[in-house]
């Protein structure tokens, strides 16, 4: 694996391979990886023939400041694993070659998406992944982009900034990667303690709950049921909500399309998300 630290570096390198014919996969990451990521970079390595990867930790995304501060960092064990994975490239940016100097950010218009759910609970969050994922884009000339489902959300706003941007880049959706007891994978399950860690299970228990569980008409009597399991556990719910594709809120359910179960809740101060198709 190449590892870069400059943007011109590893942008020169990539369009000398695109220029041979290599197709190019890329997995950003904000590092403290775990099979979730690798998961991720597996579809790379399998679908295209240069697999790229990016480690940076973008403030700019972070409503939180304690948040961002307390972010793990395990930079070393990070590079042992996406080369074990068998990674060609690692971008490894200060925070200079993301935002240069003079940078000025954009607005993106992101519409509904980001008045609910992530988007409503945490003001300015997805402005700033657009802006890190549209640097990104710019520096990593990108065939096929791989995110997980584990942000759902996250995948429709990029999908949309890419759009608006006009990038000539294709997105693929991997599954989310869960430990043996459900909780997903997450770079904010270490910042667990071991008993929060036991009691974390909660959210997935939440989501089959309702998967299992789900009727056809009012939704209200099965979601209070699922953030009935959340505080038992523990939790203290942000949201859960029953959502369409598009994630547009559900209060009832015609008994036939398709259910989305999207939660965010704390254990203590971490704040964990996940979500399930649940009909
Ligand atoms: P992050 O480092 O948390 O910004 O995540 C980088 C990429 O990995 C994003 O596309 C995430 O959606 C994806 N990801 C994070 N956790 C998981 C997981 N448990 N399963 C699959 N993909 C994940």
């Amino acid at each position: 694996m190449i590892l870069f630290k400059k943007a011109s570096d590893i942008l020169s390198f990539i369009e000398n391979q695109r220029s041979k014919g290599a197709q190019t996969g890329f997995v950003p990451t904000m590092g403290a990886l775990h099979q979730g990521h690798i998961s991720l970079v597996g579809q790379s390595k399998s679908q295209t023939s240069l697999c790229i990867s990016s480690i940076f930790v973008n403030p700019t995304q972070f409503n939180n400041k304690s948040d961002f501060e307390k972010y793990p960092i395990t930079i070393e064990k990070d590079i042992e694993m996406l080369e074990a994975a068998g990674c060609d490239l690692l971008f490894l940016p200060s925070l200079d070659e993301i935002y240069p100097h003079g940078f000025k950010a954009p607005f993106y218009e992101l519409g509904y998406l980001e008045t609910v759910l992530e988007g409503a609970s945490r003001p300015g969050h997805y402005q700033g992944v657009c802006q890190v994922v549209d640097r990104l884009l710019t520096i990593i000339p990108t065939d096929i982009l791989f995110l997980g489902r584990k942000d759902y959300q996250q995948c429709m706003v990029i999908e949309k900034m890419i759009n608006i941007r006009g990038f000539d880049t294709r997105i693929i959706i991997g599954d989310t990667i869960r430990e043996q007891d459900g909780l997903a994978m997450s770079s904010r399950n270490v910042r667990l303690n071991s008993l929060e860690r036991k009691q974390a299970t909660g959210i997935f228990k939440a989501l089959t709950y309702i998967k299992n569980n789900i009727q056809q008409g009012d939704l209200g009597k099965v979601l209070e049921e699922g953030k009935g399991i959340l505080t038992q556990h523990g939790f203290v719910t942000d949201y859960l909500q029953l959502t369409n594709r598009e994630l547009q809120i559900l209060e009832t359910w015609d008994g036939k399309s398709e259910v989305i179960a999207l939660v965010a809740a704390y254990m203590g101060d971490v704040r964990l998300i996940d979500n399930m198709k649940v009909a």
